[in-house]
């Protein structure tokens, strides 16, 4: 076994046996990894292994089994974000996505980094569902998907009113409109946006402030490319969808 001090994101944790937990970590140096808590209600770790803590860990890495925490140093908690529930339902989103996105085991910092960065503007009260569609289309790649919203698939113009085809992965301007008799016919504003969230780098986001119906028909189309190009229904996001049809409900009956 290998002792290695990195920087950690709990993803979560879930009973192991009696009074034992599994806790999967999202660490800095090596990769998504499960580790072995051993009696953790009674365990001194118990409170560093929630979901969505930070901390400077010192971990014995298994390679062919289970790892175990040896000690940690500098604990973060988002408590912002775990304080408000639509909050708290977006960050688990994208923690889930980024447990999909890669394999255990792999070293993947630059994606630690950028989920951290993501999770630090959650708390510090940007808006979670603009910051949750920019993780959305730059984690893309991850799953082995390269769609392009930035010039055109046939003549490779940029700054055009776009449409977007499933047939190209990408967009087409009004010149080659006619290439996929079945496009999608989206806003091109949408695109555009989506254009701008794959290329933004995070911390502009600050200047980003969208209407409801914009924000919408961004979630829609996004959920579209990812049923068809990603293809993963996580329990997460089916909460944030329940969470928006209860929010609407409310609305209803205020009016
Ligand atoms: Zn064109």
């Amino acid at each position: 076994m290998d002792v290695r001090e990195t920087k950690g994101l709990i993803l979560f944790n879930r009973d192991y046996r009696e009074d034992d937990k599994l806790v999967k970590i999202f660490t800095e140096m090596s990769g998504k990894r499960m580790f072995f808590v051993k009696h953790a209600s009674r365990s001194a770790l118990n409170p560093v292994i929630q979901p969505l803590v930070v901390a400077d860990f010192i971990l014995r890495i298994n390679d062919n089994g289970l790892s175990y925490i040896v000690d940690y140093k500098k604990v973060t908690h988002y408590s912002k974000i775990t304080a408000d529930l639509f909050r708290l339902a977006y960050a688990s989103y994208i923690l889930a996505l980024a447990d999909a996105a890669i394999e255990d085991n792999v070293q993947d910092p630059n994606l630690f980094v950028f989920l951290k960065k993501v999770l630090d503007l959650m708390e510090e009260g940007l808006d979670y569902e603009i910051l949750t569609n920019i993780f959305e289309v730059q984690i893309l790649d991850r799953f082995g998907v390269l769609l392009n919203f930035h010039n055109c698939c046939v003549c490779h113009r940029a700054g055009l009113p776009f449409d977007f085809s499933y047939r190209y992965s990408g967009v087409l301007c009004p010149k080659h409109y006619d290439r996929d008799e079945h496009r999608t016919h989206i806003d091109s504003n949408v695109l555009y946006l989506l254009d701008c969230f794959q290329q933004v780098p995070i911390d502009d986001v600050r200047t980003i402030s969208l209407k409801p119906e914009m924000k919408a028909k961004i979630r829609q189309f996004l959920d579209s490319l990812y049923d068809d190009y990603v293809g993963i229904h996580l329990k997460s996001k089916k909460f944030i969808d329940d969470l928006e049809t209860w929010g609407d409900i409310m609305k209803t009956q205020r009016d």
